[in-house]
C-alpha cells in the first residue's frame, strides 16, 4: 500500500514496524464542544485506514486521547483552557463537561459508523506518564523550567520543523498579533511541557508535581499516551491538518528527545472540510454538528459518503446542494442492492469476485482512494456475473466502507414484504386489487364502459385509481 507520509513528503510503500501488526494512534477530540463535521470527517477517514489494514490482513492496534485538560485557546501556549472556559460558559465544572462532550462524540461516531478504538484514553488518567516524561527531559537538558513553567527547549535539536520550512523568523507561535509573547521562552519555538504559574489561576484540574501545583501541556499528552499503549516505535500517527504544526511538531520533538530514537514512521493528515465562508471552528460562531443534519433529515451515513467520494488530502467544502447529491447517489446504490436481494439467484463466481474485490483493493492501496473505492461499486454493479457475486462484493466491501448498504436495502426490502402481508390479510384491499385485475381485463377486452364502471366503484368508496407505466396504482382518501 502506498501511503502519503507528511514526514517525508511523499507517498510512501506501507511497511509496519513488525510484521503483520501495526500501532496506530489518533489526536482525540478536546471534548469542550460538540465535534462539528469537519472534525469528523478527520475520523472518518482515519476510521477508513483503520478498516481497511484490518481487511488487508493487519493485526491493527489504535489508541485515541480525549484532551480534557492543557488544550489552551491559541495552540501556541497562550490563552485560557478550553475546558475550563466552556465549564465556566456552561456553569458546570469540568469533568462534567468533559463527560457530557465524550458522550456525544462517541454518540456521532456510532451514528457515522466510525470504530471506538481499541484504547480510548483520556489525559487526566495519564498524568503520572507525563510527570515520569518531563522529569526524563529535564535531566537530559531537553526542557528547562522558567517562571515556574516547564518549556521544551527546541535549540537542542538537530531539526525540529518536520512537514514544514519554517524559518524562525516566520514562526507565528509566540509572535501571532494580539498574542502576548511569553517572557519564559529562550527560544520562540519553545513550548510547555507542564505549567504552574499561568495568567489564570483558577484552573480547576491541578496536580501535584516535583515543580509545583499544575498541569499538563497538551502536546505531551499524546507522545505518552501513546508510548504507554503502543510502545516506543511507532507505525502511523494520525491528526487533521492543523494538527501538524504546532502540535505533531512538538510530539516528535519531545518524544524523541526522550526515546533517543526515531518514534514515528507515518504521519496521517486530513485536509480540511471548510464551508463556503471559510474554515469549520468549534470555538467561533455556529458549527456543523451531526444532530443537526439529522434534524433535517439528512441520514448521517450519507456524510460518511459525501466525505469518501473526495480524497482525505484535498480540502473539502461542505454544502447542502453537495450532500444532496451525496443522498442521490446512496439511494441509487440502495435501490440497486435492493434489486439484488430480490434477485438473489446464482452462486458467488470466484473469479469475478477476486476481479471486483482487486479494483477495490487498488484504489485504497494508492494511498486511501476512497472516491475511486465507491466507484468499485458501481463497477461491481456493471459485472457481467451473477447477483450473488455483485452482492457478495458490495458486501465485503463495506466492512472498509462502512455505509450500511446493504443493511439498508434489506431493511427496505422486509418494509416491502410487510406491506404485502398487510394487503393480503385485508380484506377491503384484496378487494380493491381484484377490482384493479377486472378492469385490466375490461380494457383488454376494448369493454371500456365496465372499465370506467369499475372505477367510479371505487371512486364512491374513496379509492382513486392511478394509471402509471408501472401498472394501475391506487390511493386512498
Ligand atoms: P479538536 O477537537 O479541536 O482537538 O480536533 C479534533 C480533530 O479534528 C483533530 O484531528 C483536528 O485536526 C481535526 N479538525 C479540526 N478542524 C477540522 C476541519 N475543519 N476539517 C477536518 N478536520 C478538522
Ligand atoms: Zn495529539
Amino acid at each position: 500500500m502506498l501511503l502519503y507520509n507528511s514526514a517525508t513528503r511523499r507517498r510512501d510503500e506501507f511497511v509496519p514496524n513488525v510484521e503483520g501488526k501495526v500501532s496506530m494512534y489518533t489526536c482525540g477530540p478536546t471534548v469542550y464542544h460538540y465535534a462539528h463535521i469537519g472534525n469528523l470527517r478527520s475520523y472518518i477517514m482515519e476510521d477508513i485506514l483503520e478498516k481497511y489494514l484490518r481487511y488487508a490482513g493487519y493485526d491493527v492496534t489504535r489508541v485515541m486521547n480525549i484532551t480534557d485538560v492543557g488544550h489552551l485557546s491559541s495552540d501556541a501556549d497562550t490563552g485560557e483552557d478550553k475546558m475550563l472556559k466552556s465549564a465556566k460558559r456552561e456553569k458546570k465544572t469540568v469533568m462534567e463537561i468533559a463527560k457530557f462532550y465524550t458522550d456525544a462524540f462517541f454518540e456521532d461516531c456510532k451514528k457515522l459508523n466510525i470504530k471506538i478504538p481499541d484504547v480510548v484514553a483520556p489525559a487526566t488518567s495519564c498524568i503520572d506518564e507525563f510527570i515520569k516524561v518531563i522529569e526524563s527531559l529535564l535531566e537530559k537538558g531537553f526542557a528547562y523550567e522558567a517562571g515556574g513553567n516547564i518549556y521544551f527547549d527546541t535549540s537542542k535539536l538537530k531539526q525540529y520543523y518536520i512537514f514544514n520550512d519554517f524559518k524562525e523568523e516566520d514562526l507565528e507561535v509566540g509572535v501571532r498579533e494580539g498574542v502576548e509573547e511569553d517572557g519564559n521562552k529562550r527560544n520562540k519555538a519553545d513550548f510547555v511541557l507542564w505549567f504552574t504559574k499561568s495568567k489564570f489561576d483558577d484552573q480547576e484540574l491541578k496536580w501535584d508535581s516535583p515543580w509545583g501545583v499544575g498541569y499538563p501541556g497538551w502536546h505531551i499528552e499524546c507522545s505518552c499516551i501513546s508510548m504507554k499503549y503502543l510502545g516506543e516505535s511507532l507505525d502511523i500517527h494520525c491528526g487533521g491538518i492543523d494538527n501538524a504544526f504546532p502540535h505533531h511538531t512538538n510530539e516528535i520533538a519531545q518524544s524523541e528527545a526522550y526515546l533517543g530514537h526515531k518514534w514515528c514512521n507515518y504521519w496521517f493528515h486530513v485536509h480540511h472540510l471548510n464551508t463556503n465562508s471559510g474554515k469549520m471552528s468549534k470555538s467561533s460562531g455556529e458549527f456543523l454538528t451531526v444532530s443537526l443534519l439529522e434534524s433535517k433529515g439528512y441520514n448521517p451515513l450519507v456524510y460518511r459518503l459525501f466525505c469518501l467520494q473526495s480524497h482525505y488530502r484535498k480540502s473539502l467544502v461542505f454544502s447542502y446542494e453537495n450532500l444532496d447529491n451525496a443522498v442521490i447517489a446512496y439511494n441509487k446504490i440502495v435501490a440497486k442492492v435492493l434489486s439484488l436481494l430480490k434477485e438473489a439467484a446464482g452462486d458467488v463466481d470466484e473469479t469475478a469476485f477476486a476481479e471486483g474485490k482487486a479494483k477495490f483493493c487498488a484504489a485504497l492501496d494508492n494511498d486511501l482512494n476512497t472516491s475511486l473505492a465507491v466507484t468499485a461499486i458501481y463497477d461491481a454493479l456493471k459485472m457481467k456475473t451473477t447477483p450473488a457475486t455483485k452482492l457478495a462484493l458490495i458486501e465485503d466491501f463495506d466492512r472498509v466502507l462502512g455505509l450500511d448498504v446493504v443493511d439498508a436495502a434489506k431493511k427496505q426490502l422486509e418494509a416491502e414484504k410487510a406491506e404485502a402481508d398487510k394487503a393480503a390479510s385485508d380484506p377491503f384491499i384484496m378487494e380493491i386489487e381484484d377490482m384493479i385485475k377486472q378492469r385490466a381485463e375490461a380494457k383488454a377486452a376494448k369493454n371500456y364502459a365496465r372499465a370506467d364502471e369499475i372505477r367510479k366503484i371505487l371512486a364512491d368508496k374513496g379509492v382513486t385509481l392511478i394509471d402509471t407505466p408501472q401498472g394501475t396504482k391506487y390511493k386512498m382518501d
